[in-house]
């Protein structure tokens, strides 16, 4: 089957052809129809240090897609044939304290679907079935393939109630700019994200945000009284990774203000806690999607009206991925798709 690869331990991907996987007795198997690119696979595609150290090669990678089970093991309920599906690309292990708990998201043990085995960029994907996601009538391909980071920004803006609530989202990427969709769809009152890329900022105009602030040109108090919000923030989602703007989001939250960090900043970052101490903040760190009440709330709110159309920017077939992966490059992007079936 034709895959997108890893075929060396050097920078981009190469379209190839490997064996179409075996499927498990608890498996099922996914004919793939659309993909999408992820931040992951941007540093796969650059080759960085997290991607030397993390990725097996030669693999085939990606863990953003929509499909079709065309085969199931023989112990798999609930599934069948034909059914349209994504997937959670965290495999969890099933015995761990957290994961015998129900709190799968915190296993310990987690393996990553096109990380740490073969993935998603390909004809044919084999998960457990436990891993599959039936995707209802009426959502689109195109929003089904990016569920993952929907995920992400689903669980992050999520982690508190913000129905009536000021909230700062630092980094508008596409999990950022979804984020200020959900934000508004649940009820914030003042959704202000930042970022220093233009075209980002626009988009999360698009998508429903109060303010998109470029903090290379405007400063984040400048817009706090324009917005009448004395006071502070009263949620951060930190979305982008870049240490300067946590503690920018640190310097403008409200006391006994809450946080949730989703953008994974270089080890070691100092902070200054004497914020996180004397205004009493909540921090908690995300990872990933919850399995699978996540998952759920992505389709609940879609079908309750959230749009996320727009935040898909660009299409390509596979065979162009070259384009696609220059299009994510640029900057100048929301999320790309690449389809399979053309
Ligand atoms: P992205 O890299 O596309 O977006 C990050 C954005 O931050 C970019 O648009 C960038 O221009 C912006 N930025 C740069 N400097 C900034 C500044 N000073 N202030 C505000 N914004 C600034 O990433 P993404 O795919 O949208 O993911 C967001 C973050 O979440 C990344 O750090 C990613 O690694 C992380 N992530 C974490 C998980 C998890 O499970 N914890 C899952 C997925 C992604
Ligand atoms: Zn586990």
């Amino acid at each position: 089957m034709k895959a997108l690869a890893k075929l060396q331990p050097a920078v981009g991907l190469t379209l190839t052809e490997v064996e179409k996987p075996d499927v498990g007795p608890n498996d099922v198997l996914i004919k793939i129809r659309k993909t999408a690119i992820c931040g992951t696979d941007i540093h796969i595609w650059k080759w960085d240090d997290w991607a030397q150290k993390t990725i097996p090669v030669p693999m085939h990678v990606g863990h953003e897609y929509v499909g079709e089970i065309v085969a199931l093991g023989q112990e798999v309920r609930g599934f069948q044939v034909g059914d349209r599906v994504s997937g959670e690309g965290h495999i969890t292990c099933g015995f761990c304290r957290n994961c015998r708990a129900g709190r799968r998201h915190l296993c310990r043990n987690t393996v990553g679907v096109g990380v740490n085995r073969p993935g998603a960029f390909a004809q044919y994907l084999v998960i457990p079935a436990f891993n599959a996601f039936k995707i209802p009538h009426g959502i689109s391909d195109e929003l089904a393939a990016i569920f993952d980071p929907f995920g992400n920004a689903t669980h992050t803006a999520l982690s508190f109630d913000l129905v009536g609530e000021d909230v700062l989202i630092t980094g508008a990427g596409p999990i950022g700019i979804m984020a200020v969709a959900i934000a508004r769809h649940v009820g914030a009152r003042n959704v202000v994200i930042t970022d220093v890329n233009d075209y980002r900022l626009e988009l999360a105009r698009k998508m429903g945000a109060t303010r998109a602030v470029n903090v290379s040109r405007e400063s984040l108090r400048g817009v706090m009284e324009d917005l009448h919000m004395s006071e502070g923030f009263d949620v951060g989602l930190e979305m982008s990774g870049v240490p300067t703007a946590f503690t920018a989001m640190l310097e403008h939250m409200n006391h006994g203000g809450k946080i949730a960090l989703l953008g994974i900043p270089p080890a070691n970052t100092a902070i200054d806690w004497n914020q996180v101490i004397f205004k009493g903040l909540e921090i908690k760190g995300i990872y990933g999607r919850e399995m699978f009440e996540t998952w759920y709330k992505m389709v609940a709110m879609l079908q309750s009206g959230l749009d996320l159309s727009p935040i898909v920017t660009h299409r390509f077939a596979v065979e162009d991925f070259e384009a696609g992966f220059d299009a994510m490059l640029s900057g100048q992007s929301g999320k790309v798709i690449l389809d399979w079936d053309s």
